[in-house]
């Protein structure tokens, strides 16, 4: 059903439409035809209002207590759990990922969000011995001030939550701008914050281009710090300009992340985490598994079973039941992904299973494209290389751990990465030799859990982590204490 709904940006506690009046129409990506609002197209002018409000509420909500903070999250977190479906619905609407995927994401933001309004009672800083007689000195934690928030389409939710809970807990106050095509998770974000009782000002949400608004952040001098999770080629660009004015930035990228299958590894276990570490989400999570190297003795049956799970894997609309994969998020995704498989191929690999975009009935109304599952690839193949961010698998055959290390390494991402097998000594030396932020032994590349940090080496990541306490010292800024009481 088509929605005519016209939605708004939130600025100084006020639902408002754009300066300039503009606005933009998104679509759901498994029936194109299917529109679900519209939004305003936000320019620089838009943003300076956004900047303005922050400023002028940051003294306020810094000097409410962080109990106090707390307690308002933890009012963020009722909201939530009482409209769960509702929200998981929208991003299955706007994103296209499964209900299941999108319930999984509603649960993750509100564990983050959970996570930081305990913190309020915490935000520790440390007391220390003083060289001096009759001194006291210790550490104590200060916000950053205002601070800038872009986030990608993937996680229309659960990315947000991550940055803004742990941005409001330590006092700072925010600009928040959502990708393009996926808005409405954003908005139904912001209205839970403006329920809750989050004073005016505190949280203000401007929608439209990431050119224009993301870049007036990060150019302003009133905007202390900037979080950004997206591609490799827009974070480099925000961490330059950035560093330019002085500012913190914190930012999350993208991934090539690869599963090592050992001879002695449970194979049946394997093969199905592989299979939905590659496809789940329709591929497009920035943990989700795009390689997997093999131990040449148990290569066979370790292809045979990827290729029985794989064609059992359901594709079609992500709201209806029973589905496994839902569609690409975009045209663009759709084109940029189907655009890697032909080159995959030029460059000579092979196609095991997929390759095509999908056709007829449902198909064409919406972005499918078959899991693909890709074979005797050269290393230097840009399927093996580059981050395609679909659900496009690459299989290599390696002799020992050595070669099947420097394979995964052998990438300008680190993000994530997985081994399976039984054998301790073998996970130790892998644990010890590969290079990405979070590793896994027996479990999917997927995901990670709230209280611990989040992020990657290389051209994955650039500054402080995010989530876990690591979340909260990008924050804020830890301040020293000298007191002389002699
Ligand atoms: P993207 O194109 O880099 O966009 C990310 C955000 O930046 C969007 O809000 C975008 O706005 C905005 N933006 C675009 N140009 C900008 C500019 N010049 N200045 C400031 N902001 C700008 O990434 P995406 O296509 O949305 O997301 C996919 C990427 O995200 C993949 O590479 C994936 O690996 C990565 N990702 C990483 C993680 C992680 O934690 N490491 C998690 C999830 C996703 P518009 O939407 O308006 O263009
Ligand atoms: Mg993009």
């Amino acid at each position: 059903m088509n929605s005519t709904e016209k939605f708004r940006n939130y600025i100084n506690g006020q639902w408002k439409n754009s300066i300039s009046g503009k606005e933009y129409e998104v679509f759901n990506p498994a029936d194109k035809n299917q529109l679900l609002g519209s939004i305003p197209f936000c320019s620089k002018k838009d943003a300076d209002l956004a900047i303005d409000a922050a400023s002028s509420s940051l003294h306020e909500w810094s000097n409410i207590t962080a109990p106090e903070r707390g307690e308002i999250l933890f009012e963020v977190l009722r909201i939530m759990d009482s409209r769960k479906l509702d929200l998981a619905e929208t991003i299955t609407l706007e994103e296209g990922k499964v209900l299941s995927d999108s319930e999984a994401e509603v649960k993750r933001a509100m564990n983050i969000i959970q996570f930081s309004a305990g913190e309020g009672r915490r935000l520790l800083g440390n007391t220390s011995q003083s060289e001096n007689e009759n001194n006291v000195s210790y550490t104590m934690r200060k916000p950053l001030g205002v601070v800038g928030i872009i986030t990608p389409w993937n996680f229309p939710l659960a990315i947000p939550a991550w940055k803004i809970a742990p941005a409001l807990i330590c006092g700072n106050t925010v600009i928040f701008k959502p990708a393009f095509s996926t808005p409405l998770s954003a908005i139904k974000l912001v209205e839970i914050f403006e329920e809750a009782g989050l004073p005016p000002g505190v949280i203000n949400l401007v929608t439209g281009s990431g050119s224009e608004i993301g870049q007036s952040l990060v150019e302003d001098n009133r905007v202390q710090g900037i979080s950004f999770t997206g591609s490799t080629e827009i974070g480099t660009k925000i961490y330059s300009d950035g560093a330019s004015k002085l500012k913190k930035i914190q930012c999350e990228m993208g991934g090539k992340n690869a599963v090592i299958v050992l001879k002695d590894a449970d194979i049946e276990k394997a093969a199905k985490d592989v299979v939905i570490g590659a496809f789940g989400s329709t591929g497009q999570r920035c943990t989700a598994t795009s390689r997997v190297i093999i131990e040449q003795e148990i290569y066979e049956e370790f292809i045979a079973k990827m290729l029985i799970f794989t064609k059992d894997l359901k594709i079609g609309n992500g709201i209806d039941a029973d589905i496994d994969i839902g569609p690409l998020s975009s045209l663009d995704q759709l084109e940029k992904v189907t655009e890697y498989i032909g080159l995959g191929v030029e460059q000579g690999g092979k196609i095991l299973i997929g390759g095509n975009r999908l056709e007829g009935e449902i198909f064409d109304d919406g972005f499918y494209v078959e899991p693909t599952i890709f074979v005797d690839v050269d290393k230097e193949n840009i399927v093996a290389k580059e981050e395609i961010f679909g659900p496009v698998l690459i299989s290599f055959k390696v002799s020992d751990l050595s070669e099947a290390l420097d394979i995964t390494n052998d990438v300008d991402f680190g993000l994530s990465s997985s081994i399976y097998t039984k054998d301790i000594k073998q996970a130790y030396k892998y644990i010890n030799n590969v290079d990405t932020g979070m590793v896994h032994v027996n479990s999917p590349t997927l995901g990670g859990e709230v209280h611990l940090p989040f992020g990657g080496l290389k051209s994955s990541g650039v500054g402080h982590r995010e989530q876990g306490e690591e979340g909260f010292n990008f924050f804020s800024e830890l301040i020293s204490v000298y007191i002389d009481h002699s």
